[in-house]
């Protein structure tokens, strides 16, 4: 996987643009087991990533997902920021800039591992990493494009029963049942997103 100047940048207006537009639904599900931030909180840290453009493309992939990372970590705030920000913090640090797509895989791999140990928190407690665990095993897997994007959303949904263990919504105890975890939306739209965009290096 190899992204020209313009793939690198239509990535990062298709990441912004999944959470941006659907900054409302994010933020009716935080105020139903959290803060009611989320949505915003996604949507000031993608725009402070748009207002990097175009200088940001003008980067290699690992280069320009580092400085995603460092923006989301500075302008998302709540719970949220730093482990999103990690997320592609890490992704940047662990991917050569020709990857194949093993590389991919042990990158998401460290990255989903250093989500963990900065949150404290594993899957299976209604949390982002309810996305990102199934659908990194996906990938792993041998997954196409389809399959992933499929599994983002399926692992959202899963965390409905869910009871939370980690963060906000774990105040409320039984009561965060029946909710969708607002993370895990914002997480499998970003995934849909990137896959979309990246169809074609995914699929190769
Ligand atoms: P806050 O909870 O501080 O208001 P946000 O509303 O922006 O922050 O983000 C909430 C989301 O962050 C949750 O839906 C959950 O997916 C994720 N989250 C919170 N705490 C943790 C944690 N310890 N580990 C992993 N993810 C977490
Ligand atoms: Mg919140």
């Amino acid at each position: 996987m190899s992204l020209d100047r313009e793939a690198r940048e239509r990535l990062v207006r298709a990441l912004a643009r999944s959470v941006i537009e659907h900054a409302d639904e994010l933020t009716s599900l935080d105020q139903a087991i959290g803060d009611g931030d989320h949505g915003l909180n996604m949507k000031r840290g993608f725009e402070a990533v748009l207002a990097a453009l175009p200088d940001l493309a003008d980067k290699s992939l690992p280069e320009m997902l580092k400085v995603i990372g460092m923006t989301l970590v500075m302008k998302v705030g709540g719970a949220s920021g730093p482990l999103v920000g990690t997320f592609f913090m890490e992704l940047g640090k662990a991917l050569p800039e020709q990857s194949t797509r093993a590389d991919l895989v042990a990158a998401t791999e460290k990255a989903i591992n250093a989500v963990k140990v900065r949150g404290r928190s594993e899957a299976g407690q209604k949390t982002l990493l309810d996305v990102l665990v199934p659908v990194q095993a996906v990938l792993a897997g041998g997954g196409d494009a389809k399959a992933i994007a499929a599994e983002a959303v399926q692992a959202a949904d899963r965390t409905i029963p869910m009871l939370a263990i980690r963060g906000r919504a774990s105040f409320l105890g039984e009561r965060s049942v029946g909710h969708m975890d607002p993370g895990s939306r914002s997480a499998s739209l970003l995934i849909r997103a990137a896959v979309e965009t990246l169809e074609s290096e995914v699929d190769s």
